[in-house]
């Protein structure tokens, strides 16, 4: 019997889990078999079947014994074309953007060290910033419109010089772009790094990636979970050579892997097909959001990504949100999340009769049927 046989799981753990670690929830992820399923911002087309053959001939030429090429040229070369990234701006790329979110917090941790970002906002952030050991200030956007509350945000920034900013553009799960203005005076102000994170870029129209050249600070990250990819677990973070030297020292050899990388380069081959599919999504956004605005107790926010956040009558939220899982329509519920967030739920744009599927739920979960 060794020595630690001797001791209960639960002691063992106390003893050496650290404490960080221990006060943490696993990231949750609810079932959603035979839902329709509109709870995390995918995509939900598929390809043709002539694609789909053309991708897995692709595949075919994968070396499943090799390691996957460590700095994934090809699709770095690929991507670096597709999002027109400016000369003296590099990519780093990420299993997901979460792990470039997870590099960027590592990567400055330590005593007293503090990130800063409006909320409500996306949750990972938080959660890194948690077990990387890094104090989150919080920054609450304007009650009304989501928009950044700037002076508020200055004076947090003055208060605790944070090592890094956190901005989604657009915001999840608000869904607005933040004002460019607000923006700049932010960076021109941090002491340390600004995160620009357009996880939503592809649905909003606006971009700082022309602007990394202009800042000492400023890291964008983008991903291609949200254009129709989230299978992949592909992120990027474009910032000048010499911050993305240090984060580069974070990133575990081969983190992206071969299928990924040889599909990722594919599907970019075919922009063309990604743009159709994310100019449907944007218009039957506008759709959804009319169709929301039209029933009487249901308050849709405007969006500039691939989501809807709505507020309910005050109260319904929770029952709602049951209500339409019990018709197999899964979303988001955000009431409980954040005090600006109560009776408000979040929705994915889905495909036409996805949304449509949804509408006729909520107006019968509306009407107590
Ligand atoms: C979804 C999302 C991400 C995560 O993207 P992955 O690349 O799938 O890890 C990052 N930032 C925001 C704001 C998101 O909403």
């Amino acid at each position: 019997m060794s020595k630690a046989d001797k001791i209960s799981e639960a002691e063992l753990i106390a003893r050496w889990v650290r404490p960080q670690i221990r006060a943490l929830n696993a990231y949750h992820v609810p079932p959603a078999k035979g839902f329709i399923k509109l709870d995390a911002m995918e995509n939900p087309y598929t390809w043709p079947e002539s694609t789909v053959d053309a991708w897995l001939d692709v595949l075919r030429g994968a070396d499943l014994n090799r390691y996957p090429d460590a700095s994934a040229h090809a699709l770095t070369t690929r991507m670096r074309k597709a999002m027109d990234v400016p000369d003296g701006v590099e990519l780093l790329l990420g299993n997901g953007s979460d792990e470039l979110i997870q590099m960027i917090l590592l990567a400055v941790a330590g005593p007293g060290r503090k990130a800063l970002f409006p909320t409500p906002t996306f949750s990972m952030y938080h959660i890194i910033a948690q077990y990387a050991g890094v104090e989150c200030v919080g920054v609450p956007l304007r009650a009304d419109d989501f928009g950044l509350d700037v002076a508020a945000f200055l004076r947090a920034i003055d208060e605790h010089a944070p090592a890094v900013i956190f901005l989604a553009y657009p915001n999840n799960p608000t869904g607005n772009l933040f004002d460019r203005n607000a923006i700049d005076a932010i960076i021109a102000r941090a002491p340390g790094m600004v995160v620009l994170d357009e996880a939503y870029h592809a649905f909003a129209g606006d971009s700082f990636v022309g602007d990394v050249v202009r800042y000492n600070n400023l890291v964008v990250l983008r991903t291609l979970s949200k254009m129709g990819l989230a299978g992949l677990r592909v992120g990027v973070a474009l910032g000048k050579p010499a911050w993305l030297h240090e984060l580069n020292k974070l990133r575990l050899p081969y983190n992206i892997n071969v299928l990924s990388q040889l599909s990722a380069e594919f599907a970019l081959g075919h922009q063309t097909m990604l743009d159709t599919q994310t100019a449907h999504i944007c218009r039957d956004r506008e759709q959804l959001i009319e169709q929301l605005r039209a029933l009487s107790s249901v308050t849709p926010y405007p969006s500039q990504a691939n989501f809807v956040l709505f507020r309910v009558a005050s109260g319904r939220a929770d029952e709602i949100f049951a209500g339409l899982k019990a018709r197999r329509v899964l979303i988001k519920n955000l009431h409980g999340s954040h005090p600006q967030l109560a009776d408000c739920l979040r929705v994915t744009v889905g495909t036409p009769d996805e949304n449509q599927a949804f509408l006729e739920a909520l107006k019968a979960v509306l009407a107590g049927k």
